[in-house]
């Protein structure tokens, strides 16, 4: 089985936050970086060894990638289809495309989730005005139209409360010239996810269970340990762990679920590479989700996934910056925080993030609030 040792060269598509954390990781352990991503000096170009900069649908700049590699791995799922296949015939790409191709489209997510009985929110295809209206009126309100593909925190959703709000939600969204569907709203108790990683042999193993708070569709904070049962916490991870096996997933995959209180668990979307909810793995658990990547994809063994403390992750986004850096020197010792090193701060924009460590997540939760920042 190939094993790809310290002082190879790994490629990374993207040159996000995601690509950085990667990198960092990945630079203890030995390995070399090289990235592509249209912007310069990109979060992840600042700290590999080279970037390439080009567009993500540069055919010629992901061939250059992919001699420059002995691995090629992404930090984002929506991959143009080319240029996976371009990178698949010139490297090694153990995550492969397949994977890509399911996760892109909700439709085809839902379908092949659906295929290994696993609960999804109940869903219609739409095309029309009267397809919605048809659809409302079978799933019930609220409901939440969202478009197929290409919909991040949040974009690309409309919720829909009453019947009046279809013609104007229809026009917004065919804007957007995207495939359409329509889901059941799920009043959940709480949302879930569980970061999972499959290495080159067939290993797996789960992070533990996060509970994800978001405001207004964008993760606000991860808690850990989940203020939920034991039965429920080991329902989720086996969930998780079904479907990295089910797809032969290799790299990391996140799975992101609806909790209702009465204890059913519904998947709500696959993310195939690290994810904002498994960022408190970087110092909350003997392994981060970024160095669990990169040994999942050279096909070293997996690392333990134990949680050494609670934890709750707080998202810095472009409104917080100002205010975290004038308080600096207020955070807690035990908080650690991490900046992206993003030239354009904006609103909503993700900019870093801070690990509050504690005793409990009750005492992380108080000390938020007392920065009084978020
Ligand atoms: P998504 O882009 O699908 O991850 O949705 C972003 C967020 O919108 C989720 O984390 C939920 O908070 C909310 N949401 C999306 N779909 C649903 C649904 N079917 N029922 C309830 N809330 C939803």
């Amino acid at each position: 089985m190939k094993l790809i040792r310290p002082g190879a060269t790994i490629g990374i598509l993207g040159g996000g936050q995601l690509g950085r954390m990667l990198i960092l990781a990945g630079r203890k352990m030995g390995y070399r970086f090289v990235v592509l991503d249209p912007t310069d000096d990109s979060p992840s170009g600042q700290v590999a060894d080279s970037q390439i900069t080009a567009s993500f649908s540069d055919v010629n700049a992901a061939k250059q990638l992919a001699s420059l590699s002995d691995v090629v791995t992404y930090e984002f799922e929506n991959v143009d289809a080319e240029v996976a296949a371009q990178l698949e015939s010139n490297a090694f790409v153990p995550q492969g495309s397949g994977l890509l191709k399911i996760t892109q489209h909700r439709v085809r997510e839902k379908t092949t989730l659906e295929s290994m009985d696993i609960q999804v929110a109940p869903f219609r295809i739409i095309t029309t005005e009267q397809d919605l209206r048809t659809a409302v009126a079978a799933l019930g309100v609220p409901c939440v139209m969202k478009t197929a593909t290409g919909g991040y925190d949040g974009k690309g959703q409309w919720v829909i409360r009453d019947e009046q709000q279809i013609p104007s939600a229809f026009a917004q969204a065919q804007q957007t010239g995207l495939e359409l569907i329509v889901e059941q709203f799920i009043s959940f108790d709480k949302e879930l996810s569980v970061v999972v990683a499959r290495n080159l042999q067939g290993e797996v193993k789960a992070f533990p269970v996060g509970e994800n708070i978001h405001v207004e569709n964008i993760l606000h904070q991860t808690l850990v340990p989940a203020r939920i049962s034991q039965e429920q916490a080991e329902k989720a991870e086996k969930m998780a762990l079904q479907v990295a096996e089910a797809l032969k997933v290799v790299g990391l995959i996140a799975v992101e679920m609806f909790l209702t209180k009465d204890g059913d668990i519904f998947v709500n979307e696959l993310a195939p590479r690290p994810h904002n909810s498994g960022h408190y793995t970087m110092e909350a658990c003997i392994t981060s989700q970024f160095e669990q990547h990169i040994r999942a994809v050279c096909g070293l063994p997996l690392g333990d996934t134990s949680v050494l403390t609670p934890v709750v992750m707080v998202n810095i986004l472009g409104e917080h910056l100002d205010s975290v850096m004038s308080k600096i020197d207020e955070l807690p010792s035990t908080a650690k925080l991490h900046l992206y090193g993003k030239a354009e701060s904006r609103k909503k924009r993700k900019m870093g993030h801070v690990n509050f460590l504690s005793s409990s997540v009750e005492q992380a939760i108080e000390q938020i609030q007392q920065m009084g920042i978020w």
